[in-house]
């Protein structure tokens, strides 16, 4: 499966928001969201932003929301197609099923400082769900899962120092954190509120519809 090696920043640029792609760093004053690049697109010159098409907007609404979870194109359809499918609101169900990816689980617990900082940790086979090791970062989580590490101090010395950095990091409540072990438990699904990007889904569904 391929993966988008280019600039981190370059995406947030484009979208004009924080999607928050390389962790501690996206805390700072280096962020170049930040900075007066705000309204600025990625290039040297880049260009103010101007009045966009009915197709613009949802497209930007996709790519952000893809961009977040760190997925290319196919990959965010399979999940649309797969929203579609399940019972109730297309929009809501896609939002879930990104949430309950095995690597936004990881990053959300903070065990890891971004989602690719997760997914590291994941295909190195640090990670196990219900005592059986899952190097898949796309697995997808459900109530009741238990996410363990590796029987090992290199896994959870990792871990511990990235617990140990953000002391007063709250999870979300549909994760049960132990941070002395540390272990967590999936307690409930995850609702629209828990998706920290600003993204109208509806515009998402709407392109991804067409
Ligand atoms: Fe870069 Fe993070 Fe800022 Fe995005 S939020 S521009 S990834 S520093």
């Amino acid at each position: 499966m391929g993966r988008y090696l280019g600039s981190s920043c370059k995406l947030c640029r484009r979208e004009g928001v924080k999607l928050m792609l390389k962790g501690l760093r996206c805390e700072t004053a280096k962020c170049p969201v930040e900075k007066k690049q705000r309204n600025l697109a990625p290039g040297m010159h880049g260009w103010r932003r101007g009045r966009q098409s009915d197709y613009g907007v949802r497209l930007r609404e996709k790519q952000k929301i893809k961009r977040y979870y760190g997925l290319l194109n196919d990959q965010f359809m399979g999940y649309f197609h797969k929203a579609e499918r399940m019972r109730g609101n297309t929009g809501e169900n896609l939002l879930q099923l990104l949430e309950r990816r095995l690597d936004n689980v990881v990053y959300k617990l903070n065990f890891a400082s971004s989602r690719k900082a997760a997914r590291q940790l994941i295909n190195h086979g640090h990670v196990h769900v219900d005592g059986r090791k899952v190097d898949i970062s796309d697995f997808t989580t459900k109530v009741g899962n238990k996410i363990t590490l590796k029987n090992s101090g290199k896994s959870k010395k990792q871990v511990k120092q990235q617990l140990e950095a953000n002391p007063n990091y709250t999870t979300q409540g549909w994760l049960q954190l132990d941070r002395d072990k540390p272990e967590a438990t999936i307690v409930a699904l995850p609702t629209r509120d828990d998706v920290q990007v600003p993204v109208e889904v509806q515009l998402v569904v709407e392109f991804c519809s067409r």
